[in-house]
């Protein structure tokens, strides 16, 4: 990449409109700077933007996954659903893109391919899709940690006669299913939140498993009359006490399960009866509310065979129930809340297909070929993920110091960074949930606003006169994947059998690693502070050269 003299000079380069670029945008406009934002799509809204899926859904409650920093925002805005569906969170970040103003410093259509830091000039090069240049001494990459969609890499996909849907870049105008025999291929959370609702359209569905879920009934409701009002009035106080929550959400949320598990009595402990009653009573949540499952595994594989007894009691065909019980701990993946999942197996016109019995062999002109036989289809929504965390990034060149690539580094190292805020080598590049930091291991909005403010107070430190450069040291970075580490060994996050987006296991080849930081949120926002602030030493920005 060369040309930086024609190159359009900003204080600051965000790259992507979702909520953490939208309020990068604003918080950094707010302190004078001229910035700019650089986005893929046609506009605002990231993940809410492209996984339109039938049933696409928020785990988090509305009023915890939105906005705390304005005031007005709060005030202005109506949540209608207590976890809010995809349409109505589209249409919030629109609205706030809207009353910020924000869309004048977007540039949209605009795919950001390379990036590198000129160390003469202290700033980064960022050169476009279409070939244009941009530099700005500050890039705060807002790129997602789920929005590089995987590839299904499925031999003979381009030959299929029918429709090939992708969940996460769903058709804008909808797409019918009515009369359609379609397949679903993924159980992840968005398989999960699709099935349901594609099997009341489709003539039949075949849902294609590869790994069962963990999957607990969603409170997903409207808010009743008057109720969101009420929330409203007490924005204060919810806000507080979101703040000290583990995981930056103090009310419904799909962690409420592993926040609740410790209060309730152990597992391993409880007789037949006990264990039968809650199940009884609370259904599969009644398997995994007990105290121990999370940290005894000998208390983990219990909970799974009494979940399988939870199942076996929604889902009347025993064979389809034995194979929605999952073969991992629960707890080692992000858990997944539905509407309705194990009810839909009693549909006539649902069939699950475990693929442990038989893998995907190919895609025919007519459908889908396994190993334990062919099934014929007009549609297929794959619901296959993405390579999580570090995958957008890395599918841009960006080279730091000395012309080093992110993406080697990442391939080689697995995800280092310090603090998920920055990675040694990348002076001035910026990550937002970037990986050892809470990032999914939490309520992103929450997470996702302190990183903001932590970055937007670093620039105006630097640009009060403490330096032009800051840049994480190797060692830091190195004590600090220790420390994040140290949270989870011997935990069910590291069991062998766990493979998930969370450690990078989805994507063939990628390394093998956990780096989310499950300290929880309010130690994390003091320990960065701190770090900022320069605690019992004075020095600020402890673990990060600035020059
Ligand atoms: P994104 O929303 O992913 O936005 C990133 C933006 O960067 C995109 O617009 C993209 O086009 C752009 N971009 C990327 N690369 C480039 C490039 N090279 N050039 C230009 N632009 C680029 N979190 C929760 O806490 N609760 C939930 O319930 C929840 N549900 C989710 C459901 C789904 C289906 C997915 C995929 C994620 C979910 N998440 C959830 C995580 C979610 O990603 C975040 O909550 C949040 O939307 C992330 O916002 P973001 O702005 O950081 O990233």
């Amino acid at each position: 990449m060369s040309g930086s003299a024609e190159a359009r000079r900003y204080d600051a380069i965000v790259v992507g409109a979702g909520l953490s670029g939208l309020y990068s945008l604003h918080r950094l406009r707010e302190q004078g700077l001229r910035v700019l934002v650089l986005e893929a799509a046609d506009n605002v809204g990231g993940t809410w933007l492209f996984n339109r899926y039938p049933g696409a859904r928020c785990d988090i409650e509305s009023v915890e996954y939105s906005y705390s920093f304005s005031a007005e925002l709060q005030q202005e805005w109506s949540w209608a659903e207590l976890l809010p569906g995809q349409p109505e969170i589209e249409a919030y970040l629109n609205f706030v893109a809207d009353r910020l103003d924000l869309r004048r410093d977007i540039r949209f259509d605009t795919r950001v391919v390379a990036m590198a830091f000129d160390e003469e000039d202290a700033s980064w090069l960022v050169e476009t899709a279409g070939g244009e240049l941009f530099v700005a001494p500050f890039v705060v990459a807002a790129t997602g940690i789920l929005s590089a969609p995987l590839d299904p890499g499925i031999p003979g996909l381009d030959t299929f006669d029918g429709t090939v849907l992708f969940s996460n870049r769903f058709p804008r105008e909808g797409f019918d299913l009515t009369g359609k025999r379609v397949a679903v291929v993924g159980t992840g959370s968005t398989g999960v939140q699709a099935i349901p609702v594609v099997a009341e359209q489709a003539e039949h569905l075949y849902v294609f498993q590869r790994s069962a879920a963990y999957t607990l009934p969603s409170p997903a409701r409207p808010y009743e009359p008057g109720e969101f009002e009420g929330l409203r009035s007490r924005y204060d106080e919810i806000r507080a006490a979101q703040r000290v929550a583990h995981v930056g959400a103090a009310r419904t949320s799909a962690f409420s399960v592993l926040v609740d598990m410790a209060g309730f009595p152990a597992l391993r402990t409880a007789s037949r009866e006990e264990r039968l009653r809650a199940v009884e009573e609370r259904g599969v949540l009644g398997a995994l509310y007990w105290s121990d499952v999370l940290v005894d595994p000998e208390a983990g594989r219990l909970a799974t065979a009494l979940y399988g007894e939870a199942v076996a009691r929604i889902v009347r065909d025993p064979r389809t129930a034995a194979s929605l019980v999952p073969t991992y701990p629960f707890g080692c993946k992000r858990p997944i809340i539905d509407v309705g999942y194990y009810e839909t197996f009693n549909r006539d016109n649902v069939t699950l297909v475990d693929l442990r019995a038989g893998a995907i062999e190919e895609i025919t002109p007519t459908g889908i070929r396994t190993a334990q036989g062919s099934y014929d289809l007009d549609v297929i929504l794959f619901a296959t993920g993405f390579d999580a965390l570090t995958g957008a990034l890395s599918r841009i060149d960006v080279r730091g110091r000395g012309g080093a690539l992110l993406g080697d580094l990442w391939r080689d190292e697995g995800p280092v960074s310090y603090l998920g805020l920055q990675v040694a080598g990348f002076p001035n590049l910026f990550t937002i949930q970037g990986p050892g930091s809470p990032s999914a291991a939490s309520n992103f909005l929450a997470a996702m606003e302190h990183h903001v403010e932590w970055i937007a107070n670093c620039v105006a430190y630097l640009r009060d006169g403490g330096g032009s450069t800051i840049e994480a040291l190797p060692s830091a970075q190195a004590e600090w994947i220790d420390e994040v580490l140290s949270f989870v060994t011997g935990s069910v996050l590291v069991h062998p059998d766990c493979n998930s987006w969370w450690n990078g296991a989805n994507v063939p080849g990628k390394k093998r690693m956990y780096t989310t930081y499950v300290g929880g949120l309010p130690e994390y926002r003091r320990r960065c502070d701190e770090i900022a602030a320069g605690g019992d030493t004075g020095v600020r920005y402890s673990g990060f050269k600035i020059s």
